[in-house]
């Protein structure tokens, strides 16, 4: 027998005025097995949401009616049967069985409870994910993370970007600054890439004009924050001919555009979590860093100088003040002194201490850095050195500076931080699968 006919719809699927009198197959887990003497409902749960199974004792099989009241909470059960509208059951419906087919049986007690009803430890709920995931919200987080991704790929393939991937095993770090994970690569030391950002502006030269990967980062920093994972998701672009505030633009228009798809498309997602999800308004705040700086510094809580870089707790400033006056989430910082920017950045050419790049921030924390690039290999090669770094170590990536590179621009956004923001989630494993900290390696 096919396994295609243990299941014929999701539960979701099965509208009860039209179904008539056509058996259908169900396929999930045992949510709840509520056994009242003479009648036993059977809660069955799949991805998309749960349905009823009634069994009425003296209208059914008895073998059967004993079989469904003894099935244990969390097996994978299949069954067939027909359907009768009910206004009181979940989607309306309820099964009446004729078969009950035990797939596997759940060993108990379970190592999480998956009801929502017993809150546990994000740890616990980590090291048993294949049992989190049953729960509503985890499933919920991961339909909408979906989600995301589909809109963000919509968004930018109708924008004319080409989906590329890169390399995640190289031989240099593309920028100082932060920290690399050594592997061995046959007989020579290879680390795992902390961003595309190299590989994307050599594909400029390469004439690709307009590009964009989702793909994973390592950064080796030892940090243990809510929003810093050692191995990352980012949704990074480039695209020619344009400029810092046209890359700008795109972003905060498939910010706006992603939420709308998630309100659309995944309602029922964001149900669960009992958010009402507002869509941010374009275009987005720019606040350049000295106004960003002036913010923290009346504030009184802290003291900053020209060419520091933004604290946790300044991010949390000027996120609050611009909620404050806006009401609105999202902004943009721009114009950073150019020395604490990556070497890559473009100064302005009538004050070179600024440069064209940006950060787009949530409230309560940075969501993605850009900026026009620099695309004159001499340029270039001097900011390298400045920053310390090793020109050499840089070949593979000049090259493509010295035939034909055209002016260009993009981003990194944090898929991660763009999805526990728009969800208000704590803490940012809450929103990977299987997270990587500096504690967590397994699962
Ligand atoms: P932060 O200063 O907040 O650590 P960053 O400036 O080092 O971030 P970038 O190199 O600018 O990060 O990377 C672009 C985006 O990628 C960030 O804005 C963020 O959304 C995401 N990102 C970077 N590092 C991490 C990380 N360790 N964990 C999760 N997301 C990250
Ligand atoms: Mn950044």
């Amino acid at each position: 027998m096919s396994l295609k006919n243990l299941r014929t719809h999701y539960t979701t699927q099965i509208n009860p005025e039209q179904i008539g009198d056509d058996k259908v197959a169900l396929a999930g887990w045992v949510h709840e097995v509520r056994d009242l003497g003479g009648i036993c409902f059977v809660v069955l749960r799949d991805r998309q949401g749960r349905a009823q199974v009634t069994l009425v004792k003296k209208k059914i099989d008895r073998e059967l009616f004993n079989f469904a009241r003894k099935l244990i909470r969390e097996s994978v059960i299949s069954v067939r049967g027909s359907i009768k509208p009910e206004g009181k059951a979940p989607n309306g419906y309820e099964l009446i069985p004729d078969e009950i087919e035990l797939l596997n049986e759940a060993e108990s007690p379970l190592p999480l409870d998956t009801t929502g009803k017993v809150d546990a430890e994000l740890d616990t709920r980590l090291d048993s994910r294949f049992i989190d995931l049953r729960r509503s919200r985890t499933n919920a987080i991961f339909r909408i993370r979906h989600e995301v991704l589909h809109a963000v790929r919509n968004y930018l393939a109708n924008g004319g970007f080409l989906e590329t991937s890169s390399p995640k095993v190289v031989a240099t770090a593309t920028e100082g600054g932060t920290a690399l994970f050594p592997i061995t690569y046959f007989d020579r030391e290879a680390f795992l890439n902390q961003s595309p950002q190299l590989f994307k502006q050599i594909l400029m030269s390469g004439g690709m004009d307009r590009v964009f990967e989702i793909g994973p980062i390592f950064r080796a920093e030892e940090h243990d924050t809510r929003r810093h994972l050692n191995e990352a998701t980012s949704i990074d672009i480039e695209a020619s001919f344009v400029d810092h505030f046209d890359v700008m633009e795109i972003l905060e228009n498939m910010v706006e555009y992603v939420y709308n798809q998630v309100i659309e498309n995944v309602p029922d997602a964001l149900e669960v979590m009992g958010i009402e999800l507002k869509v941010p308004k374009t275009p987005f705040l720019k606040l350049t860093y000295q106004e960003a700086m002036d913010i923290v510094n009346s504030h009184g809580e802290e003291e900053l100088k020209w060419g520091d870089d933004l604290s946790t707790l300044s991010e949390h400033t000027i996120g609050e003040h611009v909620f404050q006056e806006t009401g609105e989430e999202h902004y943009f910082i721009i114009d950073w002194p150019t020395e604490i920017k990556p070497f890559y950045a473009m100064p302005y050419e009538e004050k070179p201490e600024f440069s064209k790049s940006f950060d787009m921030m949530h409230r309560t924390m940075e969501l993605s850095s850009g900026a026009q690039r620099i695309h004159v290999p001499e340029m270039l090669k001097n900011r390298i050195a400045d920053q310390g770094l090793d020109p050499e170590g840089f070949d593979f990536y000049l090259r493509a500076f010295s035939y034909g590179m055209p002016p260009h621009s993009g981003w990194g956004l944090g898929c991660e931080r763009f999805v526990m923001t728009m969800l208000g989630v704590e803490n940012i494993r809450d929103v990977v699968l299987f997270p990587r900290d500096r504690r967590r390696l397994s699962p």
